[in-house]
């Protein structure tokens, strides 16, 4: 099933489709499809429908079948595409990207995907970078050499970014970090890592920062990587702790002292990122309500007036979120920015999952207090969820700031007092 926006009326866009629905039963080697459930996506959190390990994907990955996949995609610019062409991508927005996705969901065939590096390092880079750093740092972004991590938030910084106190002192053609950061996703994979560090603690909050690329090598240069147990059970992010790690002068980005403009980029990528993977996200929404009204049915509660009523509840949110999504991508596609819209976005299916969660445990019952028998700390797809949920209201800017924002920001409504601090969204 694919979302349906309407996009195919731009016959540019409907040539695109076919171009990509051509070129995926021409190149995707026999089995791909086969080898994981890639339209489960683990990078979206609470997906719930056939969840897929890390162990999993890594395997999958390993696989010559996925191997040739991956450089047939780097061949075609349909790695990091959303780069400019002459940085080896096809220049595309929202649009576009939305019909790669459906395209590549509606064949099972995965996105080769660098993730933080395509998303964020990568266009900052491009918009903030000089030449030398575009030639060092883009290419192995997209040959997948390079796997990133972001350092920004701290024990004391996470919406007000800004206050980070991780120091950089500037010794020679060197920069030498310490302090420490929290909640480094991707830290298991990452060889890389995007830090935010003050290096003049002179000058104003915003204008002492600096924005500096380091090679992310846990156990050497000063670097202690400690992974952080979440309620679920993963450890998908880390403490990282720095101590005299030493970075090239050469690797930061957009000059020293200029790292919070960096920064603003960056968050900005992010969350258009963010919205390029709502097609995948509205799709593991479906995909996960199907199933959670399979689990009614089989605990033989379609018939409760409360669960009905929830679970209609649900469909409707579903509903809203797929016409909020079309709608964005179609103002996108006539040229017009999104603006706030993105920010109701992210409220929007934040919100929408946690409530999700707590309607999938109560029809899940009793039984949903309790954890499956295993080692470790396991917990069954629907705890997951519920669990996971959470973090989505918290992660690429809290639901409160996100309020504020539209509180303020398009309802116009007084400003609440607060600290003279930027803060992420
Ligand atoms: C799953 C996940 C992955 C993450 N991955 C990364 C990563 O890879 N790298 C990284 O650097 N960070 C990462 N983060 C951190 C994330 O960006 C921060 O958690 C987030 O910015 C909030 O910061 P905080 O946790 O310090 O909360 P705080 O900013 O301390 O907020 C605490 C509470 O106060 C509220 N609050 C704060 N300021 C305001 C305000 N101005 N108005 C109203 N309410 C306010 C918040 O909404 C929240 O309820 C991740 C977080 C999660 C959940």
């Amino acid at each position: 099933m694919r979302v349906e926006l309407g996009l195919d009326r731009d016959p540019t866009l409907a040539d695109l489709r076919s171009e990509l629905r051509n070129w995926i039963t021409d190149n995707a080697p026999p089995g791909l499809a086969d080898l994981l459930d890639w339209r489960s996506g683990v990078d979206l959190p609470g997906s719930v429908a056939s969840r897929v390990s890390e162990e999993e994907r890594a395997c999958a990955i390993r696989d010559p079948r996925y191997r040739q996949w991956e450089q047939r995609c780097l061949d075609a610019r349909l790695v990091c595409p959303a780069w400019p062409t002459e940085h080896g991508g096809r220049g595309w927005h929202a649009p576009e990207m939305t019909v790669l996705d459906e395209e590549f969901y509606r064949a099972g065939v995965p996105r080769v995907d660098r993730v933080q590096g395509e998303s964020m390092v990568g266009p900052s880079i491009i918009l903030h970078g000089t030449d030398d750093q575009r030639v060092r740092f883009l290419p192995p972004i997209r040959s997948g050499d390079h796997r990133y991590c972001q350092g920004f938030s701290e024990p004391a910084a996470g919406s007000d970014l800004a206050s980070a106190r991780t120091r950089g002192v500037v010794d020679g053609d060197e920069v030498i970090i310490t302090g420490q950061k929290v909640w480094t996703s991707r830290f298991a994979t990452a060889n890389m890592i995007f830090v935010l560090c003050r290096t003049n603690p002179q000058e104003s909050k915003h204008r002492g920062l600096s924005y500096v690329i380091v090679p992310f090598t846990p156990g050497e240069n000063g670097i202690e990587v400690r992974p952080i147990r979440q309620m679920t059970g993963a450890a998908e992010f880390a403490e990282v702790f720095f101590d005299a790690t030493r970075a090239r002068l050469a690797d930061v980005i957009g000059g020293l002292g200029r790292g919070w403009q960096v920064v603003q980029s960056t968050l900005a990528f992010e969350r258009a990122a963010a919205g390029r993977a709502s097609t995948m996200l509205i799709q593991a929404r479906r995909r996960e309500l199907r199933d959670l009204i399979d689990l009614a049915r089989r605990k033989g509660l379609t018939g409760d007036p409360l669960v009905r009523q929830d679970l209609a509840w649900a469909a409707t949110q579903v509903l809203l979120l797929s016409t909020t999504w079309s709608r964005t991508v179609a103002e996108i596609a006539a040229g017009r920015e999104p603006g706030r819209q993105q920010t109701a976005w992210k409220l929007m299916w934040s919100e929408y999952h946690l409530r999700l969660g707590e309607i999938a445990l109560r029809i899940a019952g009793p039984g949903a207090l309790a954890r499956p028998a295993g080692v470790g700390y396991p917990t069954d797809d629907w705890q997951d969820a519920y669990l996971v949920a959470h973090s989505g209201t918290v992660y690429a800017g809290t639901s409160e700031v996100h309020r504020n924002i539209i509180g303020e920001g398009v309802l116009g409504l007084p400003r609440e007092p607060r600290p003279a601090a930027a803060i992420r969204s």
